[in-house]
């Protein structure tokens, strides 16, 4: 098991994935707590039952897998069944994000959560990562990547904590808003910190 672990967090496209991707050309485990998000409601998951029990199968898509437009669709003008399927999802979440970072190998491991900040997850993680960015790249990313409207991405921007409250939760910033040599160079340092913490309490 790590003997460090780094809570990485940060907005929509404020650089997560391709801070991690970087930690773990490291060889530094990576947890990602989006990925497990669709692990939890994969095809025949326990997970996955629970929902097609509560909304019906008209929730599956003709290969059985999740049908996502449809759920979120009915947890937007629903707030019931998103509070129904939070108590349901966040439990299991979690209790995968624990086994997968106590089955972490490397030296210190990084957990990478989204909504570490808003779900207020800290007590999964040793140190807290954000990446900050300013707003005006960030939504610039976040367009030119997932094609969006400027007005939805504000709008997820809005539902999330603000850059202020991110920035008061964490113990180490890393800065995204210039070019990848300057990221990697942060991301090659705290690689070197981490390390040495680690180092200094064996
Ligand atoms: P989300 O949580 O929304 O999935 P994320 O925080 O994981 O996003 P990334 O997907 O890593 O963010 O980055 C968002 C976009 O910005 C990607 O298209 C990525 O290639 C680009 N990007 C990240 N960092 C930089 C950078 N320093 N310069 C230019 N583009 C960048």
């Amino acid at each position: 098991m790590s003997s460090l672990v780094i809570g990485l967090t940060g907005g929509i496209a404020s650089g997560k994935t391709t801070i991690s991707d970087r930690f773990a050309s490291y060889g530094v485990d990576i947890i990602d707590a989006d990925v497990i998000a669709r692990e939890v409601v994969a095809k025949g998951s326990p997970g996955l039952q629970d929902i097609v029990d509560e909304f019906g199968p008209d929730i599956l898509t003709a290969d059985s897998t999740l049908d996502r437009q449809t759920l979120r669709n009915i947890v937007f003008s629903e707030p019931a069944k998103k509070e129904w399927l939070n108590a349901l999802l966040h439990p299991l979440i979690r209790e995968q994000m624990q086994i997968q970072t106590a089955q972490a190998t490397s030296p210190y491991c990084i957990l990478s959560i989204p909504l570490l900040v808003e779900n207020q997850l800290h007590e999964l993680v040793d140190r807290t990562l954000v990446v900050d960015i300013d707003e005006s790249s960030q939504l610039e990313r976040a367009m030119s990547r997932d094609k969006s409207e400027q007005a939805v991405i504000e709008g997820i921007m809005a539902s999330q904590v603000s850059r202020a409250t991110r920035l008061a939760a964490a113990d180490d910033v890393i800065s995204n808003n210039k070019d990848l040599n300057w990221l990697h160079t942060q991301v090659e340092q705290l690689h070197k910190m981490y390390l040495n913490i680690v180092n200094e309490n064996l």
